[in-house]
């Protein structure tokens, strides 16, 4: 299975001192891999417009990199593909093909709801995983805030189990860097 990446980041290109919340150390372990050997998981959480996403796409170019498969989707599309593949009969399959990914890379958990089936099925591919391959997710919203998006106290809190039992947090909180680049960009003009 081939990464279909939305854009090409790499760390390279990444400004550590624009997000002093990020652990760099981290970021910089994490992209040898080594989490890949031991299907640990990835959580980037943050406000919008701090880097989640370059990060989880530096993270799954490395991965790539050294020869390891990865898929990077969002949560939307995931749940959206599954619902689809349930509809059509083809649910077992899209689930045993997300599961031998090495790295599975989910980004944007929590700006859209999932409705309670979208939600189980999503459950379903996390804890497919578990112990197996590792998975990246990237959420705007604080752990206690995933109820919000996945509608089932006892369904968050089993997914929640799952994803965190070896997991590597990164923060990244503060100003979108977005606005600070387009800001800067008029300063100059
Ligand atoms: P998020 O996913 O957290 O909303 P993104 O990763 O999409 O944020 O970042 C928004 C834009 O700003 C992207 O083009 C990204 O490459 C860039 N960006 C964000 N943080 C940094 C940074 N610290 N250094 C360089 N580019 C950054
Ligand atoms: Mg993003």
């Amino acid at each position: 299975r081939s990464a279909r990446f939305p854009a090409v980041k790499s760390l390279d290109t990444f400004d550590f001192t624009a997000i002093p919340s990020l652990n760099k150390m981290l970021v910089l372990e994490l992209a040898r891999c080594g989490y890949i050997l031991g299907r640990e998981n990835v959580i980037a959480l943050g406000n919008a417009g701090t880097g989640k996403t370059h990060i989880a796409l530096a993270l799954g170019l490395a991965a790539c990199q050294k020869g390891f498969s990865v898929a990077f989707t969002t949560a939307a599309s995931l749940v959206n593909q599954l619902l689809e593949a349930r509809d059509e009969r083809r649910l077992l399959r899209l689930q045993r093909e997300l599961a031998s990914v090495k790295l599975l890379i989910v980004d944007e958990l929590g700006y859209v709801p999932l409705s309670p089936t979208g939600a189980e099925l999503l459950f379903e591919t996390f804890s497919r995983r578990y112990e197996r391959g590792s998975t990246v997710v990237t959420s705007n919203l604080p752990f206690e805030d995933w109820t919000s998006v996945l509608s089932s106290e006892r369904l968050t809190g089993a997914l929640l189990d799952r994803l965190t039992h070896h997991v590597s947090i990164l923060s990244l909180n503060g100003d979108s860097y977005r606005l600070k680049s387009s800001r800067s960009r008029r300063g100059r003009a």
